[in-house]
Formats: C-alpha cells, structure tokens, sequence
C-alpha cells in the first residue's frame, strides 16, 4: 500500500510573536494547512464564560465539555473558522477578555485532554504548520520542524497594540504590555504542558526583525529541512 507522506511543522512561542501572521503566511505560500491552536482554546473559553462557568471551576469547566461541540473549518481563501455548537464565533473569541480566559482555563487538564486528539487528527491526514504554545512538546512532538518564535515583550506588545487598534480597540501600551507579561507568566508556569521550548526546537527572535525577514527566516528554516 503506498501511504502518502504527510509534514507537521510545529511553531511556539509566547503571545504577540507574530506565530499566527507567520505561519498563516507561510503555509499559503507551502501549500500546508495553517492550524491556529489558540482559536480553540480561545473557542471553549467563550463557552465557559457564556455558560456563567469560571476558569477555576475546573469541576463546571469539565461538566460543560460534554455538551461542546467545536469544529474548525477553512473558507476559500484558507482562513480558519471556529464554529462552536453550530455557531461561527471566530470574530468574537479575538478580544483581550478571551485571551485572558483562555489562558486561564488552557491551564486545566481536562481542557488539554479534551483537545488534544482534535488537534493531532487535523496532522495525521494533512501536511500542517500548526501554532501554539506545546505543539512541539506535546501535541506533534515528532514534527518535521520545530520552531520556537519569541520577542522581547516590549517589542510584542508595540505589535498586538498596533492590531488592537487597527481593529478599532481603544487600548493602552501600558494594559497591553501588562496582559502580555501576565499571560507569559501564567502559560509558561503552568503545570500542564507550560509553553517552553522543545528540546530539539530552532529558536528565532524576532524582536530586531520586520515581517518580511521574520518569514524569510522561518521559511528557510522549514526548507532546509523539509524538501517539498
Ligand atoms: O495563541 P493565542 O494567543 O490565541 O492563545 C490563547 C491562549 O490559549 C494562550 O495564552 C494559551 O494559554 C492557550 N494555548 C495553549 N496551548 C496552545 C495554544 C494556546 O495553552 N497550544
């Protein structure tokens, strides 16, 4: 039987690095499917706090996973969607209170468990670039490529700052920079899978680099390793 080859490319790294607009950009150009795995962990934060449910009800929070229904899907132009019981939430899980919330509950192993399979199916059948925070320690860690992309918090802070706004938030440098530190800490102190860098994972700091090198970068990193 002639069973097709299928690549993973694993990318983590702390919030605002800029892994999303990366790899979503790279995975067009590569022909791979782009994973977003902070949608879904934003996607069941939303529930839980539409449901009244807090992040540290860890006892509510598992109660609720029975009757969730996520779906990640893909329109025309290969952007990913979260639908949640039907519903298309992908524009309202995209607020600093979510990000917040989805730290919080992601901290939680009956959330991790839960999603765990979901995200490693999507690789199995796909060549993926796949972003999150244990995708190469946990999720894909036999991926093809690890990278692990960080920048100083300031620099991504000015980043998510400038995204925020372009989408009409009225936010501060001071709040952004503060939420950021924050969310670092508590992704990275967690005792489930806390974001670090895998063992045999590259290392790229953007914090000196603009868009265009940062993908240069990456994509040179990926095709010394990946020949497609
Ligand atoms: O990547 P994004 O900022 O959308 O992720 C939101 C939150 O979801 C992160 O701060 C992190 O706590 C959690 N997350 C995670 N594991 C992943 C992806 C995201 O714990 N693989």
């Amino acid at each position: 039987m002639n069973v097709k080859r299928v690549y993973s490319i694993a990318i983590d790294g702390p919030a605002g690095a800029g892994k999303s607009t990366m790899a979503k950009l790279l995975a067009k150009k590569l022909g791979f499917v782009y994973v977003d795995t902070g949608a879904i962990y934003r996607t069941v934060g939303y529930h839980m706090d539409l449901m009244g449910i807090g992040p540290k009800d860890a006892d509510g929070v598992l109660r609720l996973l029975d009757d969730v229904n996520l779906e990640i899907t893909y329109d025309e132009g290969g952007v990913q969607h979260m639908i949640l019981n039907g519903r298309d939430v992908s524009g309202e899980i995209r607020t600093p209170e979510m990000s917040k919330i989805a730290s919080q509950i992601s901290a939680l192993s009956c959330v991790r468990t839960f999603l765990l399979d979901m995200q490693r199916d999507v690789a199995k059948t796909h060549n993926v670039i796949m972003d999150g925070r244990d995708i190469g320690t946990v999720v894909l860690p036999k991926a093809d490529v690890k990278i692990y992309l960080t920048a100083s918090a300031e620099v991504r802070a000015e980043r998510r700052l400038k995204e925020l706004q372009e989408k009409g938030m009225d936010v501060k440098y001071e709040t952004v920079l503060k939420e950021i530190k924050e969310r670092d800490h508590q992704d990275m102190t967690r005792t489930i899978a806390p974001l670090k860098q895998a063992k045999d994972a590259l290392l790229l700091d953007t914090s000196e680099l603009n868009l265009e090198q940062s993908v240069a970068a990456m994509e040179s990193i990926i095709r010394e390793r990946i020949v497609l």
